[in-house]
């Protein structure tokens, strides 16, 4: 066969695996949004048989032998094409895969799947040495996974390659550092501040319907197609896509807080237009079809979510409507009031209900901790101890219980490390492409005060969502910005805001 017939085979057999992969993700969507709780053991079986068939499919020696085919062909002379970014990622994802031994693999599942139980129930009762001994098997294994993918420097740069290809620990760690300089020097100036903003105001009763309507209405504002998808409701909110034509987010209401689903929704309609976004009709299956990294991913969600959502120009669209359908909570509420509320700022213990400045804080000291443990630097038995430190240090209020501390998360158990950091590298790429969004059109901010929010999306579409994994996140963001990963646009953005909201 020539080249051109191989890459055509891989494209068949990237859409067949696309296929099952949609399957397993509208099992799972179901899992999370409607499955009654007694069809929990046949749908685990549904979607493992998945998983496997996935796995084994994938990893068919065939598929190896169609890679290195068009690799060696004038098809990929071209490394900026198409067809090259399709090759260079389905052959690291293949190398990847191939690398793991199958009993490792087996392993780690079963340890996970029965770590879970264990966290929770550790969680419950505040006692860390109840999950230490599946915490300590889980790093091991880890470990192994690491060495068994390989790696220059550390460990950890085999992992975090998993969620965000190409990035290196030192680099990460190198602006992560930088970040943290001025994050705690700014919630210091923010706790000083004299304008303390009223929080209660979003801890008010606020309508669950008309909460519905209400997010319904943004997201549509934003783009988000009720043609192509649907909003749920799931206790752990998340977004998923089933290939061209139907991309679904989820939500949660609290009767008594407004900020859960808004920005819980607007959040989530941010990942979904990045997934409607992808060239998926054309490019199913293939790299060039999906997202980039989990950093670029958690861009557009934040993007969306902090700096549009918890701007001036979206509020003074959008304020007018909101008190209108929340009279009771929001009738006397000057705009002033509202805006600061919603931008309001506390050191807490819990990273999800984090506000934007101290969030970025949870992940740099998850960050910190995983490195150290995968290093060595840390023993499993100085987890808490270790963790409640650098909390006390990073926040200034000390931790009370592991359940606090480090037992909230269920990442560690699940087997995910190398996960969080992705959460803070989306923060800090959305500020780049916001700040790169607004010189590209000076009117943005106009645009948004008058409810026009699908220019930025066109933006968006334009210079990121369209190109799935043709360009990896950092050199993404070169070509966008000019410049690779760098804290500086987001800590302008946030000083400027903060020394507005909080009036020093
Ligand atoms: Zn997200």
């Amino acid at each position: 066969m020539s080249a051109k017939e191989d890459y055509q085979e891989l494209e068949k057999r990237a859409r067949e695996l696309g296929l099952i992969g949609a399957s397993y993700a509208l099992l799972e969507w179901d899992h999370q949004v409607n499955m009654p709780p007694k069809s929990a053991e046949t749908r685990a079986e549904m979607t493992s048989y998945l998983a496997g068939m996935m796995h084994e499919k994938f990893v068919d020696p065939k598929v190896g032998e169609l890679i290195s085919s068009v690799e060696s062909s004038d098809l990929v002379k071209d490394p900026e094409s198409i067809i090259a970014a399709n090759i260079r990622e389905l052959r690291h994802q293949y190398d990847k895969e191939t690398k793991l031994p199958k009993e490792l693999v087996e392993e780690f599942e079963k340890t996970t799947a029965l770590a879970h139980g264990i966290w929770a129930e550790a969680r419950k009762n505040n006692d860390f040495k109840t999950f230490e001994p599946a915490l300590k098997k889980i790093v091991d294994l880890t470990k192994q996974k690491a060495e068994a993918y390989g790696y220059e420097g550390e460990p950890y740069n085999a992992l975090l390659d998993n969620y965000e290809p190409g990035a290196t620990t030192a680099e990460v760690a190198d602006v992560f550092e930088k970040l943290r300089v001025e994050l705690v020097e700014l919630l210091a100036k923010i706790k000083d501040a004299p304008n303390q903003p009223d929080g209660s105001i979003i801890e008010r009763p606020y309508d669950v319907k008309n909460q519905q309507i209400f997010g319904e209405l943004v997201a549509k504002t934003m783009g988000y197609d009720f043609d192509e998808g649907r909003l749920d409701i799931a206790t752990h909110p998340f977004t998923t896509a089933f290939g061209p034509g139907d991309t679904r987010i989820t939500t949660r209401y609290n009767p008594n807080r407004l900020n859960d689903a808004l920005f819980g929704t607007i959040h989530e309609a941010g990942h979904a237009l990045y997934e409607m976004g992808l060239k998926k009709k054309e490019n199913f299956g293939m790299p060039v079809g999906d997202s980039a990294s989990l950093g670029i991913h958690e861009s557009q969600s934040r993007m969306w979510e902090n700096m549009v959502g918890r701007s001036k120009p979206f509020w003074n669209y959008f304020f007018p409507i909101a008190q209108s359908m929340f009279r009771e909570s929001l009738g006397h509420v000057s705009f002033d009031e509202f805006y600061a509320a919603v931008n309001y700022v506390a050191p807490s213990y819990i990273r999800v209900e984090a506000d934007e400045v101290t969030y970025n804080l949870h992940i740099l000291l998850r960050f910190e901790m995983e490195r150290a443990i995968l290093n060595g630097d840390i023993k499993i038995a100085d987890v808490p101890g270790e963790w409640n430190s650098r909390f006390e240090k990073y926040f200034g209020i000390k931790v009370d219980n592991d359940a606090n501390g480090c037992l909230q998360d269920v990442h560690w158990s699940a087997g995910l490390m190398g996960y969080f950091p992705t959460y803070t590298l989306g923060n800090i790429y959305a500020a780049q492409f916001y700040a790169q969004a607004n010189k590209d059109i000076p009117d943005l901010e106009q645009r948004v005060e008058r409810g026009d929010l699908l220019t930025l999306r066109e933006w968006l579409r334009e210079n990121i969502h369209q190109h799935g994994q043709r360009y990896r996140a950092n050199d993404l963001c070169k070509r966008i910005t000019g410049e690779g990963l760098s804290h500086k646009p987001m800590m302008d953005y946030m000083n400027k805001k903060f020394a507005e909201v909080y009036g020093y």
